[in-house]
């Protein structure tokens, strides 16, 4: 497959090539500039093992290469991020040395947001791997939701009361909405390298009515 080259955009940041001094192309339409190349050695060269700047780069949603100039813009980054209704969770579940605290559930226009809280004993320093909690919501009239891109989750190093707790700030994201006849959601989540644990954990699992 050919790729128009004049479109290349930064696969990181989305910038265009006379918006930067360097571009350094990659296969296919994969491209990154001189800026976030930058980002990147700063984020090799620090040994926290989430940084705020390796958090930010990973959270940024998808940029849209090799595509018309005239694409509207995706509703992640368009949408204005005021909640139609916004329903208090407060919940919040322990499992081994692991806690879920699950804090709101945001309705938007065309999705839904869970935000969470979650609790765990920091991550050790060199680990290559983006911190996620893996959702599935499903409600009493069986529609399943497995979650979107979109969602991410923040290091909160303030808000921990200790160094042998880390505390991660996240909401993921769903659609469709939920119809209006949804009374009750199930919400399962999941920390997929609590599988390596002794016993494994278990999804949290949490109820509430909408
Ligand atoms: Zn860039």
């Amino acid at each position: 497959m050919s790729t128009d080259r004049s479109l290349a955009r930064c696969s990181f940041c989305g910038k265009r090539s006379p918006e930067v001094k360097h571009m350094v192309a990659g296969p296919g339409a994969a491209y990154i500039c001189d800026v976030c190349l930058g980002l990147c050695l700063e984020i090799l060269h620090d040994p926290a093992p989430f940084s705020p700047r390796a958090l930010e780069l990973a959270s940024r949603p998808p940029v849209v290469i090799a595509a018309p100039q005239e694409l509207p813009a995706p509703s992640i980054t368009g949408a204005k991020r005021e909640p139609l209704r916004a329903i208090i969770i407060e919940l919040e579940q322990k499992q081994q040395d692991r806690t879920m605290m699950l804090r709101e559930l945001q309705l938007y226009q065309e999705h839904f947001e869970l935000h969470y809280l979650w609790i765990r004993p920091p991550f050790r320093a060199g680990f290559a791997f983006v911190p996620r909690i893996i959702f599935q919501v499903s409600d009493n009239l069986g529609n399943l939701w497995a979650g979107d891109r979109g969602g991410m989750v923040l290091a909160r190093p303030e808000l921990s009361n200790g160094p042998h707790l880390a505390v991660y700030q996240g909401y993921a994201r769903f659609s469709p909405l939920p119809p209006l006849e949804t009374r009750r959601l199930t919400i399962r989540a999941a920390d997929p390298l609590g599988q390596f644990e002794q016993p494994p954990l278990l999804p949290w699992q949490f109820e509430i009515t909408v």
